[in-house]
């Protein structure tokens, strides 16, 4: 039988990932639900494949299609299909892997359902870290980390007292813009963001890993984890993006976590955990083939972006949903070729600057000020 696992954002690049690591451990994990958005050819692909119970779509015509194909799934849709496949009462795990802030109120209604998470949907712990950490441990639900750093951090953590770090260093591998100027980014164009050197993975995380964002996103995302202040967490430019992550303990040993850029190795150690599994095909890491490793103290005005995101994160309150959904915006209006590129983090800071900061606030307030912001991000640009 295995491990029950649902999984929300199936079609996407960690999704897919996700689905080759349960294709390789057929007796250790099944799938019982999963999530797409508008993927309707990937979606007809994975029923074929795998006996689930419920699927849910974005919109209620593709649900209506689904429905009539597959009249033994159950097939819902829309935010609250999100929800029912996320909390599916039959799942032991849910590996979070959609896109968005629109991945919080599922990741909350599992945790009251004692399902454990497995969360690569790093926007849900930057827009409201504090209320999944809060239920987390209400529940008493494990949250493991699928990003490759802090799947990094949480193995090299592995056993230690967290009084016992010194600090947290995560590695950035510079994204596709890394050998440029600031100066020479005000042109280029979507197709070259979209070409990342080291990591394949969906338009949104390889636009924020050329502005930095992505960084800066992950460095909220290990504040929220491992509960370690921002003044003891440091971003490393790594080229090769061979060590994912390590921690400076107080004896100053550092520990790090390696291995070749391929996020099914997080991706099954969190579905694993607290064991680990033997990876048939896998790319092994052969040092001595890479002989140099390279490191560079990070920039903070070239990657402005990384800046406002650390900026937010200290502020803490509603400024990071504000951060978040600012950056979700404008990665949109990008995309679209409707704003440049370093229009992103002008956007980002204006919307920070024109916020009130609430603090401590509760999940209405978060979603509240979450489209707010998306409404007055495309507001700027009207
Ligand atoms: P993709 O864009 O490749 O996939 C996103 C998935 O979410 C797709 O299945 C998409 O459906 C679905 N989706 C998007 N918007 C919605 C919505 N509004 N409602 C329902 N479903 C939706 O993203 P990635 O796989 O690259 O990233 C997913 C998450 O994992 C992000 O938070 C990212 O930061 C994080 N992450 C990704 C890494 C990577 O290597 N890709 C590494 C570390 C973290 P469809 O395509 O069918 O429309
Ligand atoms: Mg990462």
């Amino acid at each position: 039988m295995g491990k029950r696992i649902s999984l929300l954002g199936a079609t996407g690049s960690i999704g897919l990932q996700t689905l080759d690591i349960i294709r390789e451990h057929p007796n250790k994990f099944q799938l019982v639900a999963f999530s797409v958005g508008k993927n309707i050819e990937e979606t007809r692909k994975i029923l074929n494949e795998f006996h689930v119970e419920v699927v849910s779509v974005q919109k209620e015509e593709d649900a209506l299609l689904l429905q009539q194909e597959y009249p033994k799934i159950e097939v819902v849709f829309g935010d609250a299909g999100l929800i029912q496949v996320a909390a599916h009462t039959n799942a032991d795990v849910l590996v979070n892997a959609v896109l968005g802030s629109v991945g919080l109120r599922p990741t909350l209604e599992a945790i009251k359902k004692g399902i454990t998470i497995a969360i690569a949907n790093k926007e849900t712990l930057v827009t409201a870290g504090h209320l999944v950490m809060q239920a987390a441990q209400q529940y008493n639900v494990p949250i493991l980390p699928v990003d490759s750093e802090h799947s990094a951090l949480f193995q090299a953590m592995n056993g230690e007292k967290k009084s016992e770090v010194s600090k947290l260093i995560i590695t950035a591998s510079g994204g596709s813009f890394r050998d440029r100027t600031r100066e020479e980014l005000k042109s280029v164009t979507v197709k070259e963001a979209l070409n990342h050197p080291n990591w394949s993975m969906g338009s949104k995380i390889t636009i924020d890993s050329a502005t930095m964002m992505n960084k800066g996103l992950e460095v909220i995302e290990a504040h929220v984890l491992f509960d370690i202040s921002y003044d003891d967490i440091e971003v490393l430019l790594h080229r090769e993006s061979i060590i994912h992550s390590m921690i400076e303990f107080k004896d100053t040993s550092v520990i790090a976590q390696l291995g070749t850029p391929d996020m099914r190795v997080p991706i099954q150690y969190a579905l694993s955990y607290p064991d680990r599994l033997e990876r048939s095909n896998a790319h092994r890491l052969n040092l001595a083939e890479i002989g140099k490793l390279h490191f560079q103290e990070m920039d903070y005005k070239r990657y402005h972006a990384l800046k406002l995101a650390i900026d937010a994160g200290r502020a803490g309150g509603t400024m990071t949903t504000v951060l978040n959904a600012a950056n979700e915006a404008a990665v949109s209006l990008f995309l679209k070729e409707k704003i440049t590129f370093l229009e992103i983090d002008e956007l980002i800071e204006r919307a920070m600057d024109e916020h009130s900061n609430v603090s401590s606030p509760d999940l209405d307030t978060i979603l509240f000020v979450d489209s707010q912001t998306r409404k007055s991000v495309q507001n700027m640009v009207k």
